[in-house]
């Protein structure tokens, strides 16, 4: 054994003694809502495609259309060739529905997150994010070599202590906060903290990649940074920022994360313009994830949900893991999640609620989760 291998297996058995080991399982979508798994099919509540987009006929349409019309791949970097014309067409949009002069469209929201931060922000400067701000809001964060500090989950108090205290000392600073939480489904206090911002001249960020196409828009006077997805509701691949022009210029000039990769494949951009056209023409279905959330939390006595994401905490990893593979063989999938996703002693069921499944397997997984919980 070399010491790389040494190293990987020791890791591994650690990883393991604490359930904490992550493997994947092939999943092969059927449908709007189901998927099979191990051989069976099963009602999936687990994923982030929100209003079934990824499986729409139209969505598929325009994705194939593209792939004839322009290719498979982009071939370049957006800056080199890989600018192909449906990307002004969904800047565009994006920057509509957002309500801003302009938009930016990156590989992925991941992408998005490491790319905006380090371009607006680094050394001298501060970065105050909320604790359960998203892994790539982080990452971002860190590699901008800014001051980073967190305040508690949307502590208001907390955020204005370090405000107060730090802001002085700091050329810029920056506040970075989900607008729906990823692993708690909560929403953001965004007009206080857009508040706070505004006072301490702070330029805030909100991630909105499980708000887009199923909460109602963001204010755009409020947030002057809305990033996002292209990756859940909307069905496709992708992040954006929607912001004012010269943000927006600069960052196509200065993000690392949109310089220096290719652009993304036409289909994905083409899906993501169609799945628009879907949400914009039918906001019945648009609003049906949080009443599906809603009838759930009702149904367990949880906290009346804000978004489609609903967490049922379960406390250690391998108790989750063990009600997730009890909800698997009644034929509901519904993944655990564990720290270091979640913090410690916080592993959960995190549910995510869409428009396709219907009041029925809403009620047939609450007895279920009833059933498994300690
Ligand atoms: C999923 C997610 C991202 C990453 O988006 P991708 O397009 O999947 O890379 C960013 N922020 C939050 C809050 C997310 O939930």
């Amino acid at each position: 054994m070399t010491s790389l291998d040494q190293f990987a297996a020791q890791k591994l058995a650690e990883l393991d003694a604490k359930s904490l080991r992550r493997s994947l399982r092939e999943t092969r979508r059927d449908g709007a809502v189901h998927a099979w798994r191990d051989g069976r099919r099963v009602l999936a509540f687990c994923d982030n495609d929100y209003l079934n987009l990824s499986q729409d006929e139209r969505v598929k349409r325009a994705a194939i259309a593209a792939i004839e019309t322009h290719g498979t791949g982009s071939g370049a970097s957006r800056l080199v060739t890989g600018n192909h014309p449906l990307y002004a067409a969904l800047e565009a949009r994006l920057a509509a529905l957002k309500g801003t002069e302009d938009a930016i469209v990156f590989g992925s929201g991941y992408l998005a997150n490491i790319g905006i931060v380090p371009a607006l922000v680094g050394p001298g400067d501060l970065i105050l994010a909320d604790a359960l701000a998203h892994a790539c809001l982080n990452a971002g964060a860190r590699l901008s070599g800014a001051k980073v500090v967190l305040f508690r989950h949307n502590d208001l108090a907390h955020l204005t202590d370090l405000l107060a205290s730090l802001r002085g000392a700091h050329r810029h600073c920056m506040i970075l906060i989900d607008r729906v939480y990823s692993m708690d489904g909560d929403l953001a206090p965004v007009a206080e903290i857009s508040a706070l911002a505004d006072q301490y001249d702070a330029w805030l960020m909100t991630d909105d990649a499980h708000g887009i196409g199923v909460l109602p828009k963001e204010d755009p006077a409020l947030v002057p940074l809305q990033m996002g997805t292209l990756s859940k509701a909307l069905g496709s691949y992708g992040g954006y920022l929607c912001a004012k022009a010269p943000i927006v210029d600069l960052l196509r000039s200065r993000a690392r994360s949109f310089v220096y990769t290719t652009g993304l494949p036409p289909a994905s951009v083409a899906a993501a313009l169609a799945a628009l056209d879907v949400i914009e023409g039918d906001p019945e279905w648009a609003r049906t994830p949080v009443e599906r959330a809603r009838q759930f939390t009702r149904l367990l006595n949880l906290p009346n949900a804000e978004s489609p994401i609903v967490p049922v905490v379960i406390g250690e990893a391998d108790a989750a893991l063990a009600a997730s593979e009890r909800l698997l063989e009644q034929g509901f999938l519904v993944t655990a999640i564990r720290p270091p996703t979640v913090p410690d002693g916080t592993a959960r069921l995190r549910i995510t609620f869409s428009a396709g499944h219907s009041e029925a397997d809403v009620a047939a997984l609450a007895e279920a989760v009833r059933a498994v919980l300690p």
